[in-house]
């Protein structure tokens, strides 16, 4: 019998629970992804996720030709063609691997729905995480609302999952991508089975971005590569550390200097689900075992924390999805934010006359991606600095992103604005020491701001830059030191609760 693959945010063949599942079955799989004008013709998709997207599935195809059978493209609403598809295969059953995301789940159920009711069977598991959002609970049986103690639990699960090894219950061993499988003839369709092939939307090459009307021109200057294959030499090149010293040994601190690739560029990989979770952490082990310092088993310590953030964010989403709709805490509805969309332009440009949000901005822009030290400075600014509603800042960083992501996005957005679940209550950063802890030598500013190259460090760092020396470049439009003064006072004043 045949079985469809659904691909969705899964776009590899190794190490994917549900294709491999399918594979156990039978060998006559078919790949099935749905270009979903929802996603693709959102007012939110990013040219660069566009483009990640489409050199991502174009390699897939090839690979699902490679593996013997073919990967189907469609374009329109997956709760129409993927049931319409299953008919045209002759499908006995769908699989697909589960997502968090409200839109994705809502799809989903209507799309099992549909095939339950046309008598095809539907078989969903967890992929993209290491623990299920379902299987991680505090004592009391609640989801997690605070990091450190999802933390311990996540880290005693994956711990105690993958001392068992290979092939027992929830092994975290990667699984070999599926080979020596058999594709469906189209030709030999008949009857109803062939009208209904012949009337898929189907797309017999993958567009490029620019096709779907997208135009990214950021891609040499992007850290994250599309595709399965860039994604696994990408992690070797990180993770080969344990062994030659490269940056996964030096995480900490290198995680925190923008000015160094310091970290390992795999989120849009781990977003889009070129790589799998279960491959970034057992890259993670392989270096822990050949480990020699206690620098580089922290440094391996703290970039798998950094995997089990994405795992708690989205384990938050998937209990919490009101999260997407604005803050948790329900004080932070009242916050008299300022908007001022002048500053906001300004802000998004990259023209706040401050050289580290300035460069960071910039990076952004041209790249599709920002470093994460960068992303909380830009963040603490816009919300505490600029008064202006992080809503704007997550909704600008979506719009940009190669990694944009909802359940990272906005918890990295709401933690920002100490309107998340995180139980500090006010973090403000100060751009100017932030700049001169982690950019001492304003490397990251002057790669980013070329025209400011020639400014003195120290000048850079602080922003106070005489005005001849700017050549054109802004002075700063408001103080550090008068906006935070300003936003204290106005979060002082809030009602509690
Ligand atoms: P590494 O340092 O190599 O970390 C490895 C992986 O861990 C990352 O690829 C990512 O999957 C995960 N990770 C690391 N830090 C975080 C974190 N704080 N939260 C969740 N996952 C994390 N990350 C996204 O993937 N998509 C987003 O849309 C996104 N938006 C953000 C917005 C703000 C305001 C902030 C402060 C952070 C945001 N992050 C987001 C988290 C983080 O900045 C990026 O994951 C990181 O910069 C990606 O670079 P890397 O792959 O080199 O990470």
């Amino acid at each position: 019998e045949r079985w469809l693959f659904w691909h969705r945010r899964d776009l590899r063949l190794a190490d994917n629970l549900g294709l491999a599942a399918a594979a156990a079955a039978t060998p006559a799989v078919t790949g099935l992804y749905v270009l979903d004008p929802a996603i693709v013709a959102d007012p939110l998709m990013a040219p660069a996720r566009a483009w990640f997207l489409c050199e991502s599935l174009r390699e897939l195809a090839a690979r699902w030709r490679a593996a013997g059978s073919r990967l189907l493209i469609l374009r329109g609403d997956p709760a129409a063609l993927v049931p319409l598809a299953a008919q045209a295969a002759g499908a006995a059953v769908v699989a697909w691997n589960r997502e968090v995301e409200p839109y994705g789940r809502e799809r989903d159920r209507q799309v099992a729905a549909a095939l339950r009711g046309q008598g095809t069977r539907v078989l969903v598991d967890w992929d993209q995480l290491l623990v299920a959002p379902e299987a991680i609970r505090t004592g009391a049986g609640e989801p997690y609302r605070v990091y450190g103690p999802f933390l311990r639990n996540w880290r005693g699960q994956v711990e105690g999952r993958a001392a068992r090894g290979a092939g027992s219950a929830g092994s975290l061993e990667p699984v070999a991508a599926p080979s020596g499988l058999l594709d469906l003839d189209p030709g030999a369709l008949q009857g109803e089975r062939a009208s209904l092939w012949e009337a898929l939307p189907r797309l017999d090459a993958m567009p490029s971005a620019e096709e779907l009307g997208f135009s990214f021109s950021g891609a040499d200057l992007c850290p994250c590569r599309p595709g399965e294959a860039a994604a696994l030499s990408q992690l070797q090149a990180f993770a080969d550390g344990g062994v030659n010293g490269g940056p996964l040994t030096a995480y900490e601190p290198g995680r925190n200097l923008p000015g160094e690739a310091g970290t390992s560029g795999l989120s849009a990989a781990l977003s889009f689900g070129t790589l799998s979770p279960r491959q970034a952490w057992a890259a993670a082990r392989e270096a822990r075992a050949l480990a020699r310092s206690t620098e580089a088993l922290t440094s391996i310590g703290v970039w798998e924390q950094e995997l089990a953030w994405r795992e708690f964010y989205q384990q938050a989403l998937f209990h919490f999805p009101e999260l997407a709709d604005g803050p948790y805490r329900p004080q932070w509805r009242h916050f008299p934010w300022e908007d001022d969309p002048v500053r906001l332009r300004a802000w998004e440009e990259g023209l706040t006359g401050l050289p580290i949000i300035d460069a960071a901005m910039r990076q952004l822009n041209e790249s599709g991606w920002m470093h994460n030290r960068c992303r909380m400075i830009v963040a603490s600014y816009l919300v505490k600095d600029l008064i202006i509603d992080w809503r704007h800042g997550e909704r600008a960083f979506m719009v940009r992103l190669v990694d944009g992501d909802l359940a990272a996005n906005n918890g990295g957005w709401q933690w920002s604005a100490s309107s998340g679940m995180d139980p500090r209550p006010l973090r403000i950063f100060n751009p100017s020491t932030q700049a001169a802890k982690f950019d001492p030598e304003a490397t990251y500013i002057r790669r980013w701001l070329p025209e400011l190259a020639h400014v003195a460090t120290a000048d850079l760092i602080s922003g106070d830059i005489a005005p001849l020396e700017r050549r054109g470049h802004p002075a700063p439009i408001v103080s550090h030191k008068i906006q935070q003064a300003r936003f204290k006072a106005l979060y002082a004043a809030l009602p509690r609760g």
